[in-house]
């Protein structure tokens, strides 16, 4: 009896004594940050930056594999659940503090499940329509989806998704409800928006810009509270007539919980050696997007920052009366 609680003491000590030597070693292969909507997309575009500008900090290439499915829950599920060793990562925007109160049945909390990294960047949206809708302007626009309630249709990526908020925002905005038509991520969307199968897309700037400057798309609006200097015609929503419609899209970078404290010092210090690389500036910036301060680009900066928009965004959901069951 003596002997096998002294082994099984003996085999607790060694478990606990192998965790700190895998950290230590951490990374000795290549690691993988899920994305959860399909490639090509703006969040594919803001984790790809990342993971492409993490390899060298850590030493090892960083895959981008993407995991669509239900608004980025599938994808931000996978994650929580996988090993927490620092080799599955997440990179996921605003949808990981709506989801809570957008389904009743989250399998995932944002806030216990995950080892939270560190905040990435805020990227402005545009209220987009097809070149072949006969409407110049926000104002224009919302005439003729009044007109056309219960017809016009509205892309998004789910329920969870940025352009879903954004969708339900400006519904709520002009009092006037719209067909929405999910897609498995906002570059699928936008490719229907072009072929003009669907008609309104609210998409982050991040995936609309040289869409919108090729004229490939008409952009209406822009949810920010001033012009981008690298849209200066996009008036923003404000100029457009509809006030509070502004939106900032924020993503972050997310292991799953229990990850032991010397790898996620690790991944910290490569997120934020990533985000001081100036080609990674040099590329949000051009996609009107903004990196956020080194202090922010933390743990504690994502938590603070993650239960605030929690707390923000779930009064307005409620309100709106959307859920998925
Ligand atoms: N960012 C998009 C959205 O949430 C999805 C995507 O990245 O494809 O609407």
């Amino acid at each position: 009896m003596i002997r096998s609680l002294r082994a099984a003491a003996c085999a607790a000590a060694v478990a606990l004594l192998a965790v700190p030597v895998a950290a230590q070693q951490f990374p000795s292969r290549p690691l993988t940050i899920v994305v959860p909507f399909a490639a090509g997309g703006p969040t594919d575009t803001v984790a790809r930056s990342v993971a492409a500008a993490m390899e060298k900090p850590l030493g090892q290439p960083v895959v981008v594999e993407n995991k669509p499915g239900a608004g980025g829950t599938l994808g931000a599920d996978n994650v929580a659940k996988a090993a927490p060793d620092g080799y599955r990562l997440l990179v996921w925007h605003i949808g990981m503090s709506t989801s809570p109160a957008l389904y009743r049945r989250l399998p995932f909390d944002p806030m216990k499940d995950y080892a939270h990294i560190g905040l990435i960047n805020d990227v402005p949206m545009t209220l987009l329509v097809r070149n072949t809708l006969a409407v110049k302007d926000l104002g224009e626009l919302v005439a003729w989806a009044r007109a056309n309630a219960g017809k016009a249709t509205l892309a998004n990526a789910g329920l969870g998704a940025a352009s879903h908020l954004c969708g339900l925002l400006f519904q709520q905005a002009i009092q006037t409800e719209m067909i929405t038509v999910p897609y498995k991520g906002t570059a699928p969307a936008i490719t229907d928006l072009i072929g003009g199968q669907v008609d309104v897309l609210c998409d982050q700037t991040t995936n609309t810009t040289q869409q919108i400057r090729a004229g490939k798309v008409r952009a209406v609006a822009l949810t920010a509270p001033a012009r981008l200097s690298t849209l200066p015609d996009i008036p923003t929503a404000a100029e457009g007539g509809l006030k509070g419609f502004e939106l900032g899209i924020w993503h972050a970078l997310y292991a799953p919980k229990a990850t032991p404290k010397p790898v996620v010092d690790k991944l910290v210090s490569a997120l934020q050696a990533a985000l001081a690389n100036p080609d990674v500036q040099k590329r949000f910036a051009e996609l009107g997007s903004v990196i956020y301060p080194v202090e922010q680009q933390t743990p504690e900066g994502l938590r603070k920052h993650l239960q605030a928009e929690i707390d923000k965004w779930g009064p307005v959901i409620k309100k709106a009366g959307v859920y998925a069951d």
